[in-house]
């Protein structure tokens, strides 16, 4: 089953990513998460990534689409995948549909989490990364036990650079002049699904799986 998260940074993407990607057996592919541990292992990719994460901009697409291609061909993206971050951008979009032709794939679903921008904002900047392994929390909706460490690693939690609140402004700004039009290209498809995503985690969860379910029937 191959499958896109679509939705505005701090709409969810990630948290109902892990849910789905163990609920259906496919590999999580975050274009973000990508970025982020090259920027953290230094390499080169990392280091041109990093002048366009800092500053809440997209990574150019010649980069993204040459990664994207290059994971989706993996063995363990042969029987599905879930796509989180990617397509951003239409051209995106359109290097997807030709990857996907050459691979012989089909899109079985596009989710779309709609949030509105106020909550968008809550959500970015009390966003809590833990350095170690990962794991994401809010210090309102999903708080940790202490506030510095990681419940599950006792790992630090750190902001996102791109979470504060100047750059998490931006990042709204170029979702909605460059990824929206997303919404309107994967309606056309025929494949897209709007979910309430302000509502819990688990109802989010709910509700995807309803979508996808019904895609099958
Ligand atoms: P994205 O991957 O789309 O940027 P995340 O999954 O990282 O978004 O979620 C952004 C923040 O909002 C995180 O701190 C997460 O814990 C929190 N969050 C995710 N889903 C919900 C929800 N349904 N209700 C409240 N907070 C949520
Ligand atoms: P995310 O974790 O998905 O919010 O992504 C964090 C940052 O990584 C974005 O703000 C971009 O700078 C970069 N990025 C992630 N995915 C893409 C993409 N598909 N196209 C361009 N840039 C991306």
């Amino acid at each position: 089953m191959n499958l896109i998260l679509l939705g505005a940074p701090g709409s969810g993407k990630g948290t109902q990513a892990l849910r789905l990607s163990k609920e259906f057996n496919i590999p999580h592919i975050s274009t973000g998460d990508i970025f982020r541990e090259a920027v953290l292992t230094g390499t080169d990719l990392g280091k041109k990534a990093k002048v366009f994460m800092d500053k809440g901009k997209l990574v150019p697409d010649e980069i993204v689409v040459g990664i994207v291609k290059e994971r989706l061909e993996k063995l363990d993206a042969k029987d599905g995948f879930l796509l989180d971050g990617f397509p951003r951008t239409i051209l995106q979009a359109f290097a997807l549909k030709d990857e996907l032709a050459k691979l012989d794939k089909k899109l079985k679903a596009v989710i779309d989490i709609e949030v509105g921008e106020q909550e968008l904002i809550g959500r970015m900047t009390g966003r809590r990364v833990c350095v170690d392994c990962k794991k994401v929390y809010h210090l309102i909706f999903e708080p940790p036990e202490n506030q510095d460490y990681c419940d599950a690693c006792s790992g630090r939690l750190i902001q996102r650079e791109d979470d504060k609140i100047d750059t998490v402004r931006n990042r709204l700004v170029i979702y909605t002049e460059q990824t929206k039009p997303l919404i309107d290209y994967y309606k056309k498809e025929g494949v897209l699904h709007s979910i309430n995503g302000e509502q819990d985690v688990e109802n989010v969860f709910k509700d995807i799986i309803t979508a996808i379910k019904g895609e099958y029937e």
